[in-house]
């Protein structure tokens, strides 16, 4: 029986990104980063992960670090808790957004420990996946396993695990950009284009590379958000997120961001969507037809306890009662 003891492993502690790149590189695809640990502890206690270091990161000052520059952005280091993102005065004020979408992951204790890169890295969630040792030792290895089966769209040759961390549909909608440091160099990606679809590797991330920091351009003026998370307890994974950012005027739509996620293996920048509303009045001739387009871009699956006909339907509700709600 499995006692969900954490497996035997070794822990370091570098204190600056030069260190943690020289672990990472000698420890290779046997270790994996510890952020806030509230979802990589449970997946180790599972045997969930086959590795056997951890690289803590919090104690490098750079990653922990939230800086504010009015004239180039917000960059927010990737060890930053979602608790410092919630009690912070000037992301509560200029990216309420983001706040919102902190404030949304899990319960208190969670975000005390979780962090937003934590967040941003979270590995995908199946019912299937996310069971124990002694629970996956009575049947055959599924494809994020490394088997050859998929238990959730039987007869598929892909994994369809669900990317659900809640404050990623926020970041697309800010147009946030991720900063990924590898042995090399130093490149940025959109939100975005950071996730791959693929449910057993979700994030656009080589071996040895981490993720270091979120930036995030100066407000403009005169747009207005929203963002909603429905689930079945506040705290749990979502049945979808969703965030808008949109600027109007008395003639119509004049620009407007729209994402989603916890819907199915990759967040969602609804861009027909986007494209089709640019001018439109918001009302319910053009919310018919919207919703229509956004429910043929998304593929919502059945999974965590949840069908694709009541996520579908849940979308439908949140997007319309959002922007309806942020237009006026
Ligand atoms: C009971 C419970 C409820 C939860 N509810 C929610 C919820 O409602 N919404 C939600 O979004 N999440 C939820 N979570 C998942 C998780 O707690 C949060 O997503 C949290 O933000 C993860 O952050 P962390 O710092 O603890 O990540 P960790 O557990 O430390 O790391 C998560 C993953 O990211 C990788 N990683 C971390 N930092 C980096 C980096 N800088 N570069 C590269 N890889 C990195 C780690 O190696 C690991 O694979 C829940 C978890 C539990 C146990
Ligand atoms: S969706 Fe992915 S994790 Fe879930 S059973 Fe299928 S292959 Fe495994």
């Amino acid at each position: 029986m499995n006692n969900m003891r954490l497996p035997t492993l070794t822990y370091s502690e570098p204190k600056t990104i030069k260190q943690l790149m020289e672990l990472k590189g000698e420890l290779g695809e046997n270790c994996a980063i510890l952020a806030g640990g509230t979802d990589i502890i449970p997946m180790l206690k599972r045997r969930n992960l086959p590795i056997r270091h951890l690289i803590n990161i919090k104690r490098i000052p750079e990653l922990t670090d939230i800086s504010y520059d009015k004239e180039k952005r917000l960059r927010i280091g990737t060890a930053v808790t979602l608790r410092e993102i919630v009690n912070h005065p000037l992301i509560c004020n200029t990216y309420p957004l983001l706040a919102k979408a902190a404030l949304a992951v899990g319960f208190n204790h969670l975000r005390n420990m979780g962090t937003l890169g934590g967040n941003i890295c979270l590995d995908t969630k199946c019912a299937h996946y996310n069971q124990s040792a002694f629970w996956w030792k009575s049947r055959s290895d599924c494809f994020k396993r490394g088997g050859n089966t998929c238990y959730v769209v039987k007869g598929e040759k892909k994994c369809f695990a669900l990317s659900a961390a809640d404050t990623v549909s926020a970041l697309i909608a800010l147009d946030a950009e991720i900063v990924i440091v590898g042995p090399e160099q130093q490149r940025r990606a959109p939100a975005e284009k950071f996730y791959t679809g693929d449910g057993r590797r979700p994030h656009r991330l080589d071996g040895n590379e981490v993720v270091t920091a979120v930036l995030i351009p100066p407000p403009a003026k005169g747009w207005k958000e929203g963002f909603l998370k429905k689930s079945h307890r506040g705290w749990d994974f979502s049945i979808a997120t969703l965030s808008i950012r949109l600027r109007n005027n008395s003639e119509g739509l004049e620009d407007v961001r729209i994402a989603l996620n916890g819907v199915s293996s990759k967040p969602i920048r609804a861009k027909e969507v986007e494209r089709y509303l640019m001018g439109k009045v918001v009302n319910h001739e053009t919310m018919r037809e919207a919703v229509h387009l956004l429910l043929k871009q998304t593929t919502p699956l059945s999974l965590i306890g949840v069908s694709a006909f009541v996520r579908r339907k849940m979308i439908e509700a949140m997007f319309v009662d959002l922007i309806e709600m942020i237009a006026d």
